[in-house]
């Protein structure tokens, strides 16, 4: 027992509760029937264990299992690294280039983003991973980034298994005619003679494991490529956007500016070096970033900063004239509502008539904003922010601009 909590140490107890959710259950639901479907065709009825080759493809499964839960878990359970509460930093005057997060009640430190499904703060936020139903982020990026290389290694190796078994096994069995191809699962002559005879389950069994192992492959390789191209440039998804946003804002306002991109060292070797270390944890306190010789840490921040005071001020004021209930596909609010519903896990806001929304943007048919809250809501730091039917609105016709100095002052 003691051996086992030794070396299982969860930081703290209830992140076991991660494991319930569909994304981990589904997940290791396949890596689990991918491993042992790999692991009983080989020694029954493929490659059995009395042979070399047969005992080092058995190891080989073993490895590859266990090498995909561990960075599996690690994913999981290390976790992203969250900036702590009410985190301020050393200099009490760099709070000016920092975003204030009223969830967390502190500063949001360069390349942090609040997660809305982590209710956190996450350091170097890549994005929400609902398969291990955590962020990818600072601490996780490497075991993440390795699991996504795994298990499609594993499931290649698996698949070969499994064509090769049902080849093997009913290769015997089918006789070609004319018009015709008979496969006879009665009359089996094998080259070994297994435990079990090749049954129609097992063939099933082994054919429904191949479909899961070449989809994993396609699906998470994929997942991989991204994931690298994210680490060799030391950009993240959010960080894309942030750049490309940039770009089309000093371009708007022809400010002359000129941004670079601060966390890519330059080489593609240096970026990889970051993440992925001996020891397994990266480069770094998730706070502190090594940058650019021409920026500083708070280059993307103050850009950040520059995009939400531009976006207050270009967000649209609307008065709410039809009631919503906030579900996904309303009924009563026309074909195209129910049909063009975003295809987003963001959240639906309800509607009361008389409400006020700032949107920031839309579809034809949607939109999506804040809702403006009365003062005691807002000192209490509540935010009623999602997408909402676009005929339950319609635009106001005063100008905003006592909002925009009230919030000017809030940005200073
Ligand atoms: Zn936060
Ligand atoms: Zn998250």
């Amino acid at each position: 027992m003691n051996i086992l909590s030794a070396i299982i140490v969860f930081e703290n107890l209830h992140e076991v509760k991660r494991l319930f959710h569909w994304g981990p259950i589904i997940a290791l639901t396949v890596i689990g029937v991918c491993s042992s479907m790999a692991i009983l065709d080989s020694i029954i009825w493929y490659w059995p264990l009395d042979t070399t080759g047969g005992s080092i493809n058995f190891i080989m499964l073993i490895n590859w299992t266990v090498l995909i839960l561990y960075n599996y878990f690690n994913a999981m359970f290390v976790g992203p690294g969250y900036i702590s509460l009410e985190w301020k930093p050393e200099n009490q005057q760099d709070t000016m280039y920092l975003q204030f997060c009223r969830v967390c009640k502190g500063y949001k430190a360069p390349r942090s983003h609040h997660c809305r499904k982590c209710n956190r703060c996450v350091m170097k936020m890549d994005h929400h991973c609902p398969w291990i139903n955590n962020c990818c982020g600072h601490l996780n990026h490497a075991y993440f980034t390795s699991f996504l290389l795994l298990a499609p290694l594993g499931c290649i190796h698996a698949a070969l298994i499994f064509i090769m078994t049902m080849y093997t096994q009913l290769y015997d069995r089918i006789s070609f005619g004319w018009s015709s191809v008979k496969i006879d699962m009665s009359a089996a002559r094998h080259i070994h003679n297994p435990i079990m005879p090749f049954s129609i389950a097992a063939f099933a069994a082994t054919l429904f494991a191949l479909g899961l192992a070449l989809g994993t492959t396609i699906a998470v390789g994929m997942l991989f490529f991204i994931q690298m191209k994210v680490i060799l440039r030391n950009k993240t998804s959010i960080e894309v956007w942030i750049e490309e946003k940039a770009k089309d804002r000093i371009q708007y306002y022809q400010t002359g500016e000129e941004f670079i991109f601060p966390y890519d060292l330059g080489s593609r070797w240096e970026n990889f070096k970051q993440v992925f270390t001996w020891s397994g944890s990266p480069i770094g306190d998730g706070i502190e970033w090594p940058v650019h010789e021409k920026c500083n840490q708070y280059t993307l921040t103050i850009e950040q900063l520059k995009q939400k005071h531009d976006k207050r001020q270009r967000s649209v004021e609307y008065r709410v004239v039809e009631d919503y209930n906030g579900a996904c596909c309303p009924l009563g609010k026309g074909l195209n509502t129910f049909f063009r519903t975003p295809c987003t896990e963001e959240p639906r806001i309800q509607l009361t008539k008389g409400e006020t929304i700032f949107a920031t943007r839309g579809t034809k048919w949607w939109m999506y904003g804040d809702k403006v809250l009365n003062e005691e809501q807002a000192k209490v730091g509540v935010r009623i922010r999602g997408w909402f039917p676009r005929r339950c609105v319609e635009k106001c016709h005063y100008d905003s601009a006592n909002n925009s100095t009230s919030e000017e002052k809030k940005e200073q």
